[in-house]
């Protein structure tokens, strides 16, 4: 069985088809488009480059398109995508306005492209299903919480995969299988042994921490929407809500501004003046931009503030995890959030920090009792795996 996983944004469209034959999803084929202002002319070339390759013989040989999907108002986990769950996608809109919008008008361009393959997506708010209600909530009335206003968190592809590797990597093959069952019965099965704490940092273009006990979220720096948490590239992270009533009056800003403005003008490209790329940014401050240094220290401070957030909700951890773009690739960031906490039981290794070994790898002191890794994430498998367990229920 074949399945095909698009990554849809307002101007990219990336893929990787994977083959399920062996029942545990291999990668066939990867490829995309940036740059896009032809949609239907991206995803033919998408199709056609898998049938040139020799990777389909025909486009009715994949079984499935998988979305890593973002939100949608009363729809959760791995569904089928069809026009009404595109219209639960739509309704919050609102939330995720530099998310949602292209998934639709994507997935939409696929259905009519495809219209006899099924479009299936996982949200990535499913993998906090379990997260225990009062991290949950935010404190408001009941009316705002049913319209949607609690954490939903994001990112959770990328984290339920780290869930599953960091605890192989622990020696936690029970742990590591609980979590590649999540979503399967809607529950989660009982766990023996002591207990598996991994804090997963996805730090990329949006960045996000997560608590995982024994392979199941129990909470997301993410709140309701994808512009919170941690300070994003361009994107605003957690803001006191009375900011915008004030700004509102005080600058005279319209509702519309200030959205533009959180969503566009704010995160690290607002706070540093320089670039949404942590790359520019910590050039600048290289050479001496006091803002771009402020952006860098404003984005580790947020970071160590919830990674401490999540040694208290674990009562410590057993791995902290560095994930995507920034996590995986700067050893300056990693070393700057885990600097001083050795008292709590995190000690990086220079060495290992600066040049890991491999793309996967341990990059803390022998003598650390948390163990520190950067591991690669992997959410298209996610989807892949997901996606192929729908079809065969
Ligand atoms: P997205 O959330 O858009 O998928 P990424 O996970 O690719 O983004 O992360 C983008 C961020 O990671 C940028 O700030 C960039 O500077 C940094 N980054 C990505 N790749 C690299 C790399 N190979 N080397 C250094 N920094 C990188």
């Amino acid at each position: 069985m074949k399945i095909l996983v698009a990554n849809l944004g307002s101007t990219s469209l990336k893929y990787r088809l994977f083959d399920f034959s062996d029942g545990r999803g291999q990668l066939l084929a990867r490829g995309g488009y940036e740059r896009v202002s032809d949609y239907p002319a991206a995803i033919d070339s998408c199709l056609g480059e898998l049938l040139k390759g020799g990777h389909i013989a025909s486009e009715s040989e994949l079984a499935a398109v998988g979305f890593k999907a973002v939100m949608a108002r009363g729809l959760n986990g791995c569904v089928r995508l069809d026009e009404s769950a595109v219209e639960a996608m739509e309704a919050f809109n609102a939330i995720a306005p530099a998310h949602n919008p292209p998934y639709i008008s994507g997935i939409r361009l696929f259905a009519r492209r495809m219209p006899g393959t099924p479009l299936v997506g996982l949200f990535e708010t499913a993998f906090y299903q379990w997260a225990p209600e009062a991290a949950m909530r935010y404190a408001v009335p009941e009316s705002w919480n049913e319209a949607g206003v609690r954490r939903w968190g994001f990112h959770g592809a990328s984290h339920k995969f780290i869930a599953e590797r960091s605890a192989e990597l622990l020696g936690r093959p029970d742990v590591a299988e609980r979590a590649r069952q999540l979503y399967v019965d809607g529950g989660i099965s009982p766990v023996t042994g002591p207990d598996c704490r991994v804090i997963s940092c996805h730090l990329g273009g949006s960045s996000s921490i997560t608590g995982i006990l024994n392979g199941v979220a129990v909470g997301n720096s993410l709140g309701m929407s994808p512009q919170s948490g941690l300070p994003h590239n361009n994107r605003v992270g957690d803001l006191d809500a009375f900011a915008v009533p004030f700004v509102m009056r005080s600058l005279g800003l319209s509702l519309d501004e200030v959205e533009g403005q959180m969503c566009r003008e704010s995160g690290l490209k607002g706070l540093s003046g320089v670039s949404n790329d942590m790359r520019d940014i910590q050039a600048e401050a290289a050479v001496g931009n006091a803002k771009a240094r402020l952006a860098l220290e404003v984005f580790v401070h947020q970071a160590r503030h919830w990674i401490g957030a999540y040694l208290a909700q674990l009562n410590g951890a057993d791995a902290l995890v560095f994930t995507a773009g920034i996590g995986e690739n700067r050893g300056e960031m990693r070393a700057s959030i885990c600097a001083s906490l050795d008292q709590l039981g995190i000690v990086l290794d220079p060495a290992r920090n600066v040049r890991p070994e491999t793309a996967e790898c341990v990059i803390s002191a022998e003598d650390s009792r948390v163990k520190v890794m950067v591991i690669p994430t992997n959410e298209e498998l996610v989807v892949a795996r997901e996606v192929h367990r729908f079809l065969n229920k």
